[in-house]
């Protein structure tokens, strides 16, 4: 995975050759937020991280610097959670990639770890598409590393209802694998309440005690998560390839 060209490993001129041939990026997004009792904090950026360079890899696109912080206002009951505002967020998604638009860059893909920011990304990326308009245009799009079709599919058929929707074993194994000197001990827990919504980040925690929701992190593996990994790459490379044609 330390193929991938990384701008944070570039120099200024690589960055001047490589724009010569390409105007593509990839920007992973994140969160910094509690996974459970057993869960990295940062699971969501270390998820979106590690797909982002094996993509960039896969097709030979520069990756930038993630976002690892986002949007976690409900998670904030729980201990070392952190978020930013909303509008915080959207400045930061415009100063990355205006930064970029200034040097060439025109092909921003945001690879998202965290459900929490679909909403802002959707908005925030279409917004910034609209305006671009001329011939120097830039185009916005981002995809959430889980939902591809492979992707879909192997959750679907390793862990059905146990993967739940947050701390689920799917980003776990991701974890696992990419982390595993990281990595808490396995154990088992007991089932976790299913979705039933949330009002507030003290809501949150009284309706789910040790932050999962619905899933069994117990059966995460890290082989699972090296095929969860290469299973995201493969839909992103041609979702990426349709976005940039
Ligand atoms: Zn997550």
């Amino acid at each position: 995975m330390l193929r991938a060209m990384l701008l944070e490993h570039c120099s200024w001129p690589d960055v001047e050759r490589y724009l010569e041939l390409n105007n593509g990026v990839l920007i992973p997004i994140g969160s910094t937020e509690q996974h459970g009792p057993t869960g990295l904090i940062g699971t969501d950026a270390i998820c979106a991280q590690a797909i982002a360079e094996a993509a960039g890899d896969a097709l030979d696109v520069m990756v930038a610097p993630p976002i690892p912080v986002a949007l976690a206002e409900h998670h904030m009951a729980f201990t070392g959670s952190m978020t930013l505002r909303k509008e915080t967020l959207v400045a930061v998604i415009e100063d990355y990639t205006q930064s970029l638009f200034r040097h060439g860059f025109r092909r921003f893909y945001f690879i998202n770890g965290h459900g929490g920011n679909i909403a802002v990304l959707n908005e925030t990326l279409k917004g910034f598409s609209a305006n671009s308009t001329g011939p120097d245009a830039a185009t916005y799009t981002f995809v959430n590393w889980w939902a591809g079709p492979r992707t879909k599919k192997l959750r679907d058929e390793w862990y059905g209802d146990s993967e739940g929707g947050h701390a689920t074993p799917s980003e776990i194994a991701v974890t696992q694998f990419v982390r595993p000197a990281a990595m808490k001990p396995v154990q088992r827990l007991g089932p976790a309440p299913k979705s039933q919504g949330f009002s507030s980040a003290e809501d949150f925690r009284s309706k789910y005690p040790d932050g999962r929701i619905g899933s069994d992190p117990s059966l995460a593996t890290p082989e699972a998560g090296r095929a969860l990994v290469a299973s995201a790459v493969a839909d992103i490379t041609e979702h990426y390839r349709d976005f940039a044609r």
